[in-house]
């Protein structure tokens, strides 16, 4: 049996900084990953978007991004339109997720891909973990596993309220990158919203990337009646449409993001970040950044616990800390959401809002 510290389970972007973290802390750390990280061809479905302040932060290579942005479109399918600016990047996330792995694994960390979760089981104060390939024990555990995390249900805590759980579905589109800059526009986003006439509580997109257009749509997955007609719907909008057409269809796969927390986001000595604990922008859908905010401030609680001598702390401790940072907001973001998608004027009144505010503003000013 291999022995770490720390084990963190998943290398999306809440598990490969935790990993970075752990292992500049000193702590012998393993990833466990059930996809094959070797090249950059994993498709992770995602509209990839993030703030361009991300991108160097964690001085992310321009080559590597597949799209700079600089206005995002809201679209309402009654006809309005509402234009927000500010730079982005859109990415490739087998490229992105790749490069924060890379990160963790030059700091010391090792990483086991092709090689999935199997069990995890408490083993005296530490757990002992089964996977495709061996046996682990880890000292500590961070679930990095994603929204359907094997992890959090082989240690039989609770599942997301279905309320909370957004149904995508997501296809690239293949198509060149001059006609995307005159279909799309060559640095927009387009979001495209309607309860009574595309989807009761959810978006869709198009996202343009260098050579492909990603098209999203999610919706509250108790919701929906036809996941496939309802994504039909959305494409064949006639701006939708005009925009894809003669493109080829590269890849298509649903998913899942969870827009509320999970019920609970620690026990002893195990730690739920990013989609695993359900830490992402209830009205966006954003959870790149918090996964990453989240795995990070996972580890530095365990460092600042075990060098108090309060390691029955740290759960406590990391709620602490994520409410302090931004999970207070995040929460608030959940109640809005609800009044954002009760009825057309309410969605309408968010988009104008939105246009020229930062969504936490909204919310934490009232304006909503
Ligand atoms: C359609 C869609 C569009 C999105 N668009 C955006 C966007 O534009 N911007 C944004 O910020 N966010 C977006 N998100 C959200 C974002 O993708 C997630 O919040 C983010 O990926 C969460 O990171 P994570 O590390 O928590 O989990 P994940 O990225 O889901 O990583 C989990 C990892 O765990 C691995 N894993 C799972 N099970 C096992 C197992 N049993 N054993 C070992 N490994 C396992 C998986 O292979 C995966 O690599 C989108 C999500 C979807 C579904």
């Amino acid at each position: 049996m291999s022995e770490f510290d720390i084990v963190v389970v998943g290398a999306g972007p809440g598990g490969s900084i935790a990993a970075k973290v752990a292992a500049e802390e000193g702590y012998t750390t393993c990833i466990i990953e059930k996809e094959n990280l070797r090249d950059e061809g994993r498709y992770k479905a995602c509209g990839g978007a993030m703030a361009w302040e991300l991108v160097e932060e964690i001085d992310y290579p321009e080559e590597k991004v597949a799209r700079v942005i600089e206005s995002l479109e809201l679209h309402h399918v009654d006809g309005e339109t509402y234009s927000k600016e500010g730079k982005g990047a859109v990415v490739w996330r087998s490229v992105f997720d790749k490069f924060l792995t890379d990160m963790a694994l030059n700091e010391g960390a090792k990483l086991k891909d092709k090689e999935a979760l199997l069990d995890i089981e408490q083993n005296g104060t530490n757990y002992k973990i089964t996977t495709t390939q061996g046996v682990y024990d880890a000292n500590y555990v961070v679930a990095a596993d994603g929204v359907t995390s094997r992890t959090l249900k082989r240690l039989g805590w609770p599942d997301f309220h279905s309320d909370d759980l957004i149904l995508t579905i997501t296809k690239e589109m293949k198509l060149n990158s001059v006609e995307i800059d005159e279909r799309l526009g060559k640095d927009k986003v387009h979001l495209y919203f309607g309860i009574e006439n595309l989807i009761p509580v959810g978006y869709a997109w198009l996202f343009p990337k260098a050579d492909h257009i990603t098209v999203g749509w999610g919706n509250q997955i108790n919701l929906i009646k036809n996941s496939r007609e309802e994504f039909q719907k959305f494409v064949s909008l006639s701006t939708v449409e005009k925009s894809l057409r003669g493109s080829e269809e590269a890849v298509f796969k649903p998913h899942l993001i969870p827009v509320g927390l999970r019920p609970q986001l620690y026990k002893e000595k195990v730690i739920a970040v990013g989609d695993a604990g359900g830490i992402v922008d209830p009205i966006s859908g954003k959870g790149i950044p918090y996964a990453m905010m989240s795995g990070q401030i996972a580890v530095e609680t365990i460092k600042k616990c075990e060098n108090k001598d309060r390691i029955k702390r740290i759960g406590e401790y990391y709620k602490k800390t994520l409410d302090r940072k931004f999970l207070k907001i995040l929460e608030l973001k959940r109640q809005a959401r609800d009044r954002i998608f009760n009825d057309e004027k309410s969605l309408k009144n968010f988009l104008s809002l939105w246009e020229t505010h930062r969504s936490s503003e909204i919310v934490m000013k009232g304006l909503i």
